[in-house]
């Protein structure tokens, strides 16, 4: 055995392990499938700009242990996430706050909103909401939940607001203040010098193998190390051998263009169902830049299927009860720990990700 630990996956999570296990004095060795550190943080600089290339990342957290953490390997900006969104030919802010109820309604005041969506959801009689759909309504009322989330939700998921669960929309605020701020959190900001930086920190000294699937040379790398820190997909370990873990994948629809701020701002969601794709990024607003072109991404969103990138585990009681299954099977193993939104089948924020390996290490190490 040359070294303790096998780490499968150079995201977040394999690389604050890796980072971790190297202070300790443990031998790691990373493989990553892709050509590329990071996971889904990592960015490709393109004329200057840090393109999201998984997809936007805003790192936001009130972990106070987290956020120094991160801080040791790199500086964050001020950045604060505000997205618009452009529902036909009319545009509000979100989250939903009185700017957005203001724009929609006329109105001023707190109460105001208060009432109309009250006057909106009285005869539905909704005391525990069952699905996303009802869960939406009884907090914003229909005119916000038919505009700005119905079609949105319809197209991000594949499917009908009744058949999701609530939980998906709870964790966007609802505020009734004029405060346009995405995150209720206390740190916010993205990396000055871009997230793969933040990985490479995280990694330096540490052998990292690229375009390696341990799924296909798992004997080999097994005899490698005493452990193996698993962070790739958990039915994918098992060969599926209990059924598929459904997921929502995106295609990304990258382009540079030849002006210098396209749609000014970084996120612009499109809620009606007719346009194709959920939003457009625009990267350099993420950073100020102030570059004499830009490169925007269209998000189209799909159903994964073997070989599409696993971006939103779908939380439904089929799934979670399948993926039960698999953790059961995961808890018996004796050398191979699993960790990761992959391994976990949740959608992790990259604070509750590093908290984990955090966790982990404090226990393992
Ligand atoms: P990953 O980043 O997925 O890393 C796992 C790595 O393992 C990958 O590089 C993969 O290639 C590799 N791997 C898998 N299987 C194998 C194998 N068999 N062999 C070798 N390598 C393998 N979080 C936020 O806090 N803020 C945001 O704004 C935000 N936006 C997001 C937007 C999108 C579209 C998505 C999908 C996620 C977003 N997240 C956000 C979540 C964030 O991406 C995750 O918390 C974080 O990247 C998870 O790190 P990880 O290491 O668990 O997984
Ligand atoms: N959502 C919506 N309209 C919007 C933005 C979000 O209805 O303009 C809903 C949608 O169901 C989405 C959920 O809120 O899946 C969570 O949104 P978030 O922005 O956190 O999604 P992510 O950035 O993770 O794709």
């Amino acid at each position: 055995m040359k070294y303790d630990y096998l780490i499968v996956g150079a995201g977040l999570f394999g690389a604050v392990f890796a980072h971790e296990a190297k202070k300790k004095g443990r031998k790691c060795l990373v493989v990553e499938k892709r050509q590329h550190i990071g996971g889904n943080i990592y960015c490709e600089d393109i004329h200057g700009i840090q393109v999201h290339k998984y997809g936007a990342h805003i790192f936001h957290t009130s972990n106070r242990e987290v956020w120094d953490y991160v801080n040791q390997f790199a500086e964050f900006n001020h950045y604060i996430n505000s997205p618009v969104a452009r529902y036909k030919e009319e545009l509000y802010n979100l989250p939903f706050n009185m700017n957005t109820f203001s724009r929609m309604w006329g109105i001023f005041t707190p109460q105001e909103a208060k009432d109309i969506i009250a006057g909106q959801i009285a005869d539905l009689n909704i005391t525990e909401p069952k699905n996303l759909e009802e869960q939406a309504l009884s907090l914003v009322g229909r005119d916000v939940y038919e505009k700005l989330i119905k079609g949105y939700t319809e197209k991000q998921w594949g499917r009908d607001c009744r058949d999701l669960p609530a939980f998906i929309i709870k964790r966007l605020p609802l505020r009734f203040t004029y405060d346009n701020n995405y995150f209720n959190d206390r740190y916010q900001g993205i990396p000055v010098e871009g997230y793969t930086r933040l990985a490479e920190a995280l990694l330096e000294g540490t052998t990292v193998r690229l375009g390696t699937d341990y799924l296909q040379h798992r004997q080999e790398l097994d005899e490698l190390a005493e452990k193996v820190i698993y962070t790739g997909m958990i039915d994918g370990f098992y060969d599926y051998s209990l059924g598929v873990l459904e997921y929502r994948s995106v295609r990304f629809e990258t382009e540079e263009l030849e002006t210098e701020n396209y749609q000014g701002n970084a996120v612009v969601n499109y809620t009606e169902r007719e346009v194709p794709y959920t939003r457009i990024i625009e990267h350099k607003h993420f950073a100020f830049g102030k570059q004499p072109t830009t490169v925007i991404s269209r998000e189209y969103s799909s159903e994964w299927k073997k070989g599409d990138e696993p971006y939103y585990p779908v939380n439904d009681e089929r799934n979670n009860a399948l993926y039960r299954r698999y953790r059961e099977m995961a808890d018996r193993e004796k050398r191979v720990i699993f960790g990761g939104r992959l391994g976990s089948y949740q959608y992790y924020d990259m604070d509750k990700v590093i908290a984990a390996a955090l966790e982990l290490c404090a226990a393992e190490l």
